[in-house]
């Protein structure tokens, strides 16, 4: 009886457990055109900051289509004031059309180049990406397998919306096989790779890491995390991020909810697990010190 009770008493605790409080990195962010389009648009510079402010998000991989909605955020003396540290990556996209076409198109190939020479006002560009494959073949393309190899020669981190069998296709474009690739997994599979899946690419690639925007199965009922998922984060603490993936204006809108849900399922987990994927696992992919 006893030992029920003290059983009882754990679920009511967890169940109660308090929302994270502590700094958000967002490792998925863009600042698309549509979203400032000059100063006319309904997300400018001012509005999105306010929102990461609020939200105690601290730092961001950011990445624009085209690169100049990162630009602007590495430069602005406002970003610096809102607390937030910019992460820039190089967006592969100049426009819609090279969604389905970069990874046989050279001049993406030869536009990467010319941006990671001239880098940002935030200082040097520190990967590659986002970019899909909605067929995974398309991992094998020319510019595909040469992207991977720039990025493991020059250390830069890939963030790849991708399933997971061009995870393996994408590893094995580097020069290590994937040994020590930095791949940043935008959304861990958002076609819902199961967990077991998830756990045996996680153990076969050292850097690979598991984004969590709009993971299938990720959080149950009341945005609380789902059991196979938990135990996930619990065996990998080290290897999981979190990100907003404002890829159209309406993520913007819901800035505030996105985070807050973040904040719910972190405060489930153990206090230095949580901290981890909110923030230190980012941090310490790109050097960041604690804000
Ligand atoms: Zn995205």
């Amino acid at each position: 009886m006893r030992r029920w009770l003290a059983l009882a008493a754990l679920a009511a605790s967890s169940a109660s457990a308090a929302d994270y409080s502590g700094p958000l990195f967002d490792a998925h962010l863009h600042y698309n055109e549509e979203a400032f389009n000059g100063s006319e648009g309904p997300h400018p510079l001012p509005d999105v900051l306010g929102r990461m402010k609020r939200n105690g998000v601290r730092a961001i991989i950011a990445n624009s289509r085209p690169n100049d909605g990162t630009k602007s955020l590495a430069q602005s003396p406002e970003t610096r004031q809102a607390g937030v540290t910019v992460v820039p990556f190089v967006r592969l996209y100049r426009n819609r059309a090279d969604y389905t076409n970069w990874f046989r198109d050279e001049t993406i190939y030869e536009m990467v180049q010319a941006e990671l020479a001239r880098g940002t006002a935030a200082g040097p560009y520190r990967g590659l990406g986002e970019f899909h494959l909605y067929d995974s073949a398309n991992a094998n393309g020319p510019v595909a397998r040469k992207l991977m190899a720039l990025a493991e020669e020059k250390d830069l981190a890939v963030l790849a919306h991708v399933d997971d069998t061009a995870i393996d296709l994408l590893m094995a474009h580097t020069p290590s096989k994937g040994a020590k690739a930095r791949l940043i997994w935008a959304h861990t599979g958002i076609g819902g790779a199961p967990v077991a899946r998830v756990d045996q690419l996680m153990a076969k690639y050292p850097r690979l890491v598991g984004e969590l925007s709009y993971r299938p199965g990720l959080t149950c009922e009341g945005g609380r995390l789902c059991p196979e998922w938990r135990q996930l984060l619990l065996k990998y603490p080290t290897r999981f991020v979190v990100g907003s993936d404002t890829w159209i204006n309406q993520r913007w809108q819901y800035y505030d909810d996105t985070m807050k849900g973040y904040r719910t399922w972190l405060g489930e987990l153990p206090p230095d697990v949580a901290r981890r994927i909110a923030w230190d696992n980012g941090a310490s992919l790109f050097g960041l010190k604690p804000p």
